[in-house]
């Protein structure tokens, strides 16, 4: 569809596929009316947008992504605002230097960093034992914990540290692209949940939508951008799956601050493990697991539909403020601490979390129209690394509704290119299996069992 400068789009979602788009229509724009819903005021505190850190990188084995990755870098380093929120610290990629996928992740990874760095190849440097994986993080200090130290063999082998990367604010930054969409004259937020989407009377052609708070906001076209929470506005039909992943944050002393303040954001592939280099006196953990579902039953969002689906949705700490990471997810961080940073192993969590994925098989976004729905654009399948793309993910979004969007992304965004089995294209690995059922192994407090 091209759009009219006398419509009204109501965008649902202030997440980074929300926002950018908001930004990108509001500049291009001028007089359209766009009404951005989100169930809370920006930064959401539950959101997958908003975190202490989210990682941004250019080197990626895709070139597609690659070349989009390396423009945002260098928009997010000109912004004023955005680049105080950056921290070029690097990223190390480590692994156990087994012979398996992990081994062909490290590989392809290190290629595409030297690629990306052929200028300063001095920025990719090779971390070709377990000493030196550790000392990338503890400096010339520190002894090295051995086999017989942690009563198995090690995990922490071999790697590469790449230091043209790093992390941002992302609650910060989120707060500030918020605050610059709400400066355009066309740009109305409301925060309120919207329950459900509304179509013509036994039609497939969107109408409106209604919001908790009773208000109905009539709209000629819907932008989904509401993340893992998207299953139950439109029926998804399996192409997104949403799955949590956990995160944990350790406060440091000032001494363990200095001591790590030159440590790269370290990733150990074959164990899921994610460590952020000290920020604000915390440290951050992630592991990308194979996460945790919440399967629910909601009535199916198709608009003819009178029957009833189960999706997983998100349960969060805004919706169960004391639900605590399971102790699986616990065991397995503080098995890796008690090797790459031990004196962290038995540190209490000051607080943890489950954040939510929308992950497509091919972890290709998915920006398409809804096969199934007029008017009605989908803007979301983040499948855990489009953080780093808000300052150009909105211009692509809404070049595909002018229909000017290079073909190669079309397809590789579209809805159809999500169907049937699809290769994982790497961007953001996670550990295989199947999510466990939140419900069953969730707890209401940690930090227990804090010996192993
Ligand atoms: C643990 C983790 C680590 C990650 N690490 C990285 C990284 O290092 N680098 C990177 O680039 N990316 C990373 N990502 C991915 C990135 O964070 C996500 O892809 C991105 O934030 C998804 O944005 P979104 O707009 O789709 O979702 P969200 O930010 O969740 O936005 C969706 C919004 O919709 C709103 N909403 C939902 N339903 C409704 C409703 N019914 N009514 C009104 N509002 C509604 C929600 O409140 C929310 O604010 C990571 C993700 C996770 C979970």
């Amino acid at each position: 569809m091209t759009l009219e400068l006398t419509d009204k789009v109501v965008v649902i979602g202030a997440g980074i596929f929300g926002i950018s788009t908001t930004l990108a229509l509001a500049k291009r724009y001028p007089e359209l009316k766009i009404q951005v819903v989100d169930r809370f005021e920006p930064p959401v505190p539950d959101g997958s947008s908003v975190d202490t850190t989210r990682c941004i990188r250019v080197d990626y084995t895709n070139e597609i992504y690659s070349e989009l990755a390396s423009e945002s870098l260098a928009k997010i380093k000109k912004d004023p605002v955005i680049s105080q929120f950056f921290h070029e610290t690097g990223m190390s990629y480590t692994y156990d230097g087994k012979h398996d996928r992990w081994e062909d992740f490290y590989l392809a990874g290190k290629e595409s960093a030297e690629k990306a760095n052929q200028a300063h190849p001095e920025k990719v440097v090779s971390l070709d034992s377990t000493e030196e994986v550790f000392k990338s993080i503890h400096g010339k200090e520190g002894a090295v914990p051995s086999a017989i130290d942690i009563g198995r063999k090690t995990w922490w082998n071999k790697g590469y540290r790449n230091f043209s990367n790093g992390f941002i604010d992302a609650e910060l930054a989120m707060k500030a692209y918020y605050e610059r969409a709400n400066s355009y004259p066309n740009v109305t937020f409301t925060f309120s949940e919207v329950e459900k989407l509304n179509y013509y009377p036994t039609t497939n052609k969107f109408k409106s939508v209604s919001l908790k708070n009773g208000e109905e906001i009539a709209a000629d076209l819907a932008i989904i951008a509401a993340g893992a929470w998207s299953g139950k506005l439109v029926n998804l039909q399996n192409i997104c799956k949403m799955s949590a992943v956990e995160v944990g944050w350790l406060k440091l002393t000032p001494e363990e601050q200095e001591n790590w303040k030159d440590m790269s954001i370290t990733t150990n592939l074959s164990t899921g493990i994610n460590l952020f280099p000290p920020y604000n006196g915390e440290m951050k953990v992630l592991r990308r697991s194979p996460g945790y579902k919440n399967t629910v039953t909601v009535a199916n969002p198709d608009p003819k539909a009178n029957d009833s689906i189960e999706i997983s949705y998100p349960r969060t700490k805004v919706t169960n403020p004391s639900d605590w990471i399971p102790k699986d997810a616990e065991i397995a961080i503080r098995e890796n601490l008690k090797e790459i940073l031990p004196s962290l192993y038995q540190r209490p969590f000051d607080r943890t979390r489950l954040c939510w994925l929308t992950q497509t098989p091919s972890a290709n976004f998915l920006i398409d129209h809804h096969p199934h729905s007029e008017n009605i654009l989908l803007a979301t399948g983040g499948s855990a690394h489009a953080w780093k793309f808000v300052p150009v993910i909105g211009d692509k979004i809404v070049d595909f509704l002018e229909g000017t969007l290079e073909q190669r992304l079309v397809e590789l965004w579209s809805w159809r290119e999500k169907l049937g089995d699809k290769a994982d294209n790497g961007s953001a690995p996670r550990m295989v299996g199947e999510p466990q059922e939140i419900s069953q192994v969730i707890r209401t407090s940690g930090n227990e069992n804090l010996c192993i």
